[in-house]
């Protein structure tokens, strides 16, 4: 069914209280999880016919809206005449307006909101999901950054729409998110200007590092577990890229090494993969090269002088935080002084562009010292600052309660601290690049990339946009090839820009496996950029 996806996951927080919303007429299962999710941090679950979700983190002061038995009935309804949100049953719903904790609550019939189809600008699915987010929106006197807008990126929508005041009322976003969406589009779109719609992105994966973080959603591995397969994943990664680069006759515009963390491998190893990487014809010419040297704790000389000498100039050093009881809470094994140290090394070295990744909201830090630690990299001048909210994916060792507990509704810490940062950021002559949001941030916070003029990542922009296509190497990699004005929207996601169609071709996650399978790997990958076909 279109818009479906199964969520058996029980949420932790079940204590009774939830929300239903029930579907008439359509089955956008996830276009309603993802507002459901938005509002009660907590995982809904799909039933048939209806939308279940947990709402015990949001009942307190609400009690009134729910039924004696716990329950928020909401009917989201499509005919052929209308789409309509209504919340079922009479409740005490405040009107609105009128402060939920004033002293006059009164009853008022069900609150509800229709469109006529007729009248209808957006997508049924985006109307869906927009009226089932103001509907909640009034009733539990509860609002969010980005609005409606979740699952889909902001700098897409941007560029529907002709002013930020129309992505106000239209998705409830937020004044200053809607400037920082439209400021952000237009340099994603000045970088995108530079790179043709049928060049191709590569990205090789490493998908193994020294531990693994807390809150990690990734596939890495932690290597010290794994030392005696890395040799055996670097040749067979290095056997992908000989079978399939010389089938592929697009031009490669970018390269990016990413994982995991590819500087984990030892130096002789590392080394040994970086030279049979770029002795590929087809990357002589790319515009960009990037690698990840994401843990400090990973860096060494011979490791960055292999890079330079193989003419890499641009690295990612990934602090995430510069307090070292966070680090050390969330499972790095690494210093603020290790991030410092390998810092001052790669500038010696001659790396001109830098990029040091910050995230807001990691499990028990404070905002002043998220403030700290984005002073500091400031002082340091990277060429690219990437600050990321926490979110929380089912692969990741932090509980959900961990991470509704870090992002609390009421005290807004991790809003603080992106608001912090894109101020800060700015005023220190960064600007924002590109951006995106992911599903499972607590309140829908975004990511973005800043860098100082010249800095910007192509690769990242590309990947992010879903405007061009990507050819992953390694376990894990997500193909994906971009059809542009193909007038049909078929992304697997359901979001992609209005009139783009995109196919994606998945590899195998399992770093064994794949190193066993790697040759039919290839194969499927010379047909699918090959071919005209989904495989
Ligand atoms: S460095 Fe990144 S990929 Fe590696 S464990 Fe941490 S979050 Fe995961």
């Amino acid at each position: 069914r279109e818009g479906r996806v199964v969520m058996r996951e029980m949420t932790e927080l079940n204590t009774g209280a939830r929300i239903v919303v029930r579907l008439e007429g359509h089955a956008f299962y996830y276009p309603v999880s993802d507002v459901l999710r938005l509002f009660t941090g907590a995982i809904p679950r799909e039933e048939e016919g209806r939308v279940v979700c947990d709402a015990a983190s949001i009942l307190p002061g609400r009690e009134e809206l729910f039924s004696e038995d716990g329950v928020l009935t909401i009917l989201s309804r499509v005919s052929e005449e209308w789409v309509e949100t209504v919340v079922e049953e009479d409740r005490k719903v405040p009107e609105a307006g009128k402060d939920r904790d004033g002293e006059v609550i009164s009853i008022q019939s069900a609150p509800q909101i229709s469109i006529s189809r007729k009248d209808m600008d957006l997508p049924v699915n985006r109307e869906v999901k927009r009226q089932l987010y103001f509907l909640l929106s009034r009733i539990l006197k509860m609002s969010f950054p980005w609005g409606s807008l979740t699952g889909i990126r902001p700098t897409q929508v941007a560029r529907e729409l002709s002013s930020e005041e129309e992505m106000q009322e239209i998705y409830g976003v937020r004044s200053d998110k809607a400037h920082l969406a439209f400021l952000t589009k237009e340099r994603e779109d000045a970088v995108l200007s530079e790179t043709p719609s049928d060049a191709l992105h590569v990205y090789i994966g490493i998908p193994f590092c020294p531990s693994r973080c807390s809150y990690c959603s990734f596939i890495a591995q932690e290597a010290p577990r794994k030392t005696e397969i890395l040799p055996a994943y670097v040749d067979a990664v290095l056997m992908e890229l000989d079978l399939v680069l010389p089938k592929i006759t697009s031009k490669i515009e970018t390269l990016y090494v990413g994982g995991g963390t590819p500087t984990v491998l030892p130096e002789v190893l590392f080394e040994k993969f970086m030279r049979g990487v770029l002795s590929h014809p087809e990357f002589k010419e790319v515009k960009e090269i990037c690698v990840e040297a994401g843990r400090p704790d990973t860096i060494t000389e011979r490791k960055l002088a292999v890079l330079m000498e193989l003419g890499v100039r641009r690295i990612c050093i990934n602090p995430q935080t510069l307090c070292d009881a966070t680090l050390q809470r969330v499972g790095r094994k690494h210093s603020a002084k290790d991030f410092a140290d390998a810092f001052e090394m790669a500038r010696k070295m001659g790396f001109s562009v830098i990029n040091t990744d910050l995230i807001a909201g990691l499990p028990g830090e404070t905002t002043e010292e998220f403030c700290s630690s984005l002073m500091r990299i400031i002082k340091l001048r990277p060429e690219n600052v990437t600050v990321h909210a926490l979110s929380k994916k089912r692969r990741s060792s932090l509980s959900r309660k961990e991470v509704v507990r870090t992002e609390d509704h009421g005290t807004k810490r991790v809003e603080d601290m992106l608001s912090f940062s894109s101020q800060k950021l700015i005023e220190a002559g960064y600007k924002p690049y590109y951006m995106y949001k992911q599903k499972d941030t607590i309140g829908g916070h975004e990511n973005i990339g800043y860098c100082l003029d010249g800095g910007e990542c192509i690769y990242n922009v590309a990947m992010m946009s879903d405007l061009r296509s990507v050819l992953s190497f390694g376990a894990g990699g997500m193909s994906k090839r971009v059809f542009p004005n193909s007038g049909k929207e078929n992304s697997p996601k359901g979001t992609p820009a209005a009139g783009v169609r995109i196919e994606r071709c998945p590899c195998i996650k399992e770093p064994t496996q794949y190193i066993t399978d790697v040759e039919s790997m290839a194969e499927r990958k010379i047909r699918f950029f090959q071919g005209d076909v989904h495989l």
